[in-house]
């Protein structure tokens, strides 16, 4: 029996994606005995830390990686790094950071939400946010120019999801701006571990990737980059990192995720993914009241998501909670054209009841 059966509680069927308050991913049973295997053992921490190094070196091609709790942390540690360096006074003394280059610059836009603001994320740090060019249009370079020009920077924050809004900012030119004015460059990117690489072709200093999110390991913070703020970052568990900080079992977890990571035929997974959207899609389509279409990630990550568009008449909210509130929940996303599924952990018997759900639904809503 599981825990979610053993504690009697809701069976959720998550299309939603990497989504926090659904327990975000489906580690494999290689990373879970390798979990299992850790908790009982000691180690020393230190010498752990630097073998996830070398592993996050090995599989992103950066000069070093650090593990935090998560991405919130990350945030606030990679600021926090930022405005202290390896120097312990600086440290000690956050979050109060005065006499510091305490200021970040962030672009309108990139001012999202994933369950906290990421303004909060920065502030825990002491440092304060200087916006760049307006949320809703853009954030050209000049804009972030003119904020980068200000005194007292400590870094510029770029945010790589889904979630940001206006016009896209030019993550390469944005670091060059940065690096103009010595200043260095932050992005997080949550939710796109598979774009690693490419996020740190920009040139960016640290990139910040959520190892539960699309690594699938335990629940912890990946910061790749270079190596002084690498170190600066690990430095600040003796400071406002300690609330932060990761664990054995998520360290070791991570390293079994790498390794499987590593070692998969990542076209077979990609060409095995889209097969399964587009089946999904297909069967979806001959729904009555429901036509479905297949959309590309906007940020290029390698997975397509469906779209579900309703019949005239039927409200997309309400399919989407009746879903919701039945026998196993059923999570997805809503926009304004209407559901949108992400399918990459689900199994064929939960797809089949997805499907099973959407036919007897929209029957009782069309009837
Ligand atoms: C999920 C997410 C976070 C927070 O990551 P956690 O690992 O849950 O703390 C931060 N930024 C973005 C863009 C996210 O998608």
């Amino acid at each position: 029996m599981g825990a979610r059966e053993k504690y009697g509680l809701t069976e959720v069927v998550n299309a939603r994606g990497t989504y926090t308050p659904l327990g975000v991913s489906r580690s494999s049973a290689g990373v879970a005995a390798a979990v299992a295997e850790a908790l009982p053992e000691f180690f020393v921490m230190d010498e752990l830390a630097d073998r996830a190094s070398l592993a996050l070196t090995a599989a992103t091609g950066a000069p070093a990686g650090a593990v935090t709790h998560c991405t919130a942390a990350s945030i606030t540690l990679a600021v926090a790094a930022a405005m202290t360096g390896a120097d312990p006074r600086r440290i000690e003394s956050l979050p109060d950071a005065t006499n510091m280059h305490n200021r970040v610059v962030l672009p309108a836009g990139h001012v999202v939400g994933y369950g906290q603001s990421i303004l909060q994320a920065v502030r825990l740090s002491g440092a304060s946010v200087i916006l760049a060019g307006s949320a809703e249009t853009r954030c050209t370079t000049e804009d972030l120019d003119d904020a980068l020009s200000v005194d007292d920077v400590s870094c510029l924050l770029l945010v790589s999801s889904r979630l940001v809004h206006g016009e896209p900012v030019d993550l390469t030119a944005a670091v060059k701006a940065a690096h103009r004015r010595g200043v260095p460059a932050i992005i997080d990117a949550a939710a796109q571990f598979p774009r690693t690489a490419d996020l740190l072709a920009t040139g960016a200093d640290l990139v910040l990737i959520s190892g539960q999110k699309y690594l699938a390991s335990p629940t912890a913070g990946l910061v790749v980059g270079s190596r002084r703020l690498v170190q600066a970052v690990r430095a600040q568990e003796n400071g406002i990192g300690r609330g932060m900080k990761t664990t054995k079992e998520a360290i070791v977890g991570v390293l079994a995720a790498l390794e499987e990571w590593q070692a998969m035929d990542r076209a077979k997974w990609e060409a095995d993914q889209a097969a399964k959207v587009t089946s999904f899609a297909r069967r979806a389509d001959l729904i009555a009241g429901l036509s479905a279409e297949v959309l590309a990630d906007p940020t290029d990550l390698p997975l397509s998501r469906v779209l579900l568009l309703v019949a005239d008449g039927i409200d997309s909210a309400k399919l989407a909670n009746e879903l919701r509130t039945g026998s196993p929940s059923i999570h997805v996303l809503t926009d304004e054209a209407g559901l949108l599924l992400e399918l990459v952990p689900l199994e064929d018997d939960e797809l089949q009841v997805v499907l099973e759900r959407l036919t007897e639904i929209l029957a009782r809503l069309l009837g």
